[in-house]
């Protein structure tokens, strides 16, 4: 009977361990908020200087770094 519920406590105990651990799609989640979104560079059309997507100036023939350059390579 004593090693009975000593199997049952250890049965129980193996389930909470278990249930609280974190599962690998929580695991997974939790690394992409913690490490920093890759940042898409592009090029200038003027003088080829990388800079950020979110940065870059739009123009007719593409993207720039700056409006000078812009300005620069459509007049
Ligand atoms: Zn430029």
């Amino acid at each position: 009977m004593r090693l009975t519920v000593l199997l049952l406590v250890m049965l129980v105990g193996v389930w909470l361990w278990r249930s609280n651990r974190p599962t690998r799609s929580e695991f997974v989640r939790r690394e992409a908020e913690s490490s920093p979104q890759a940042v898409e560079m592009v090029g200038c059309r003027q003088c080829s200087v990388h800079v950020a997507l979110v940065d870059a100036v739009q123009g007719s023939k593409g993207l720039y770094c700056c409006l000078d350059h812009r300005q620069q390579a459509e007049p």
